[in-house]
């Protein structure tokens, strides 16, 4: 269902306008660290065992290490657990955010159709080009 610049441009302001309602957010997840023994005849060989003395971590990328904290009291794992899910709205609006600039770019029409480049244009444009790092 193509939709009309106007109508895509509203829907960016919409989204937009949701990432100033973003409150406290952080990257991460929690997951359950727990001890295995590795007796084979022991519960916590099964492999939905929750194994021994479970704890709860937050763990998340740092410079491509995880690092892992831990949760001192139930409310701080509350906090961490909504602030997360913030993140994942963040995350959830950037995307719709790209999603509809994309849509915007396609429709978006050329200012004015001008002709080619000039020589002076061209040259410029490939020196700037240049001098962008790779990726
Ligand atoms: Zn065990």
């Amino acid at each position: 269902m193509p939709s009309s610049l106007p109508e895509l441009e509203a829907q960016r302001s919409k989204i937009l306008a949701q990432f100033t309602t973003l409150g406290d957010l952080r990257s991460g997840s929690i997951c359950a660290v727990s001890r295995r023994c590795g007796k084979p005849t022991c519960h916590c060989a099964k492999p939905d065992d929750p194994g021994h003395n479970p704890q709860l971590r937050l763990t998340r990328n740092v410079e491509g290490k995880t690092v892992a904290e831990s949760f001192p009291s139930p409310s701080a794992w509350r906090k961490a657990q909504s602030e997360i899910d913030e993140y994942h709205r963040f995350q959830k609006l950037t995307e719709e955010l790209i999603a509809v600039n994309q849509k915007i770019c396609m429709q978006r029409p050329l200012e004015a159709a001008s002709g080619t480049w000039t020589p002076e244009e061209k040259k410029r444009l490939l020196r700037s080009l240049k001098r962008s790092p790779a990726r």
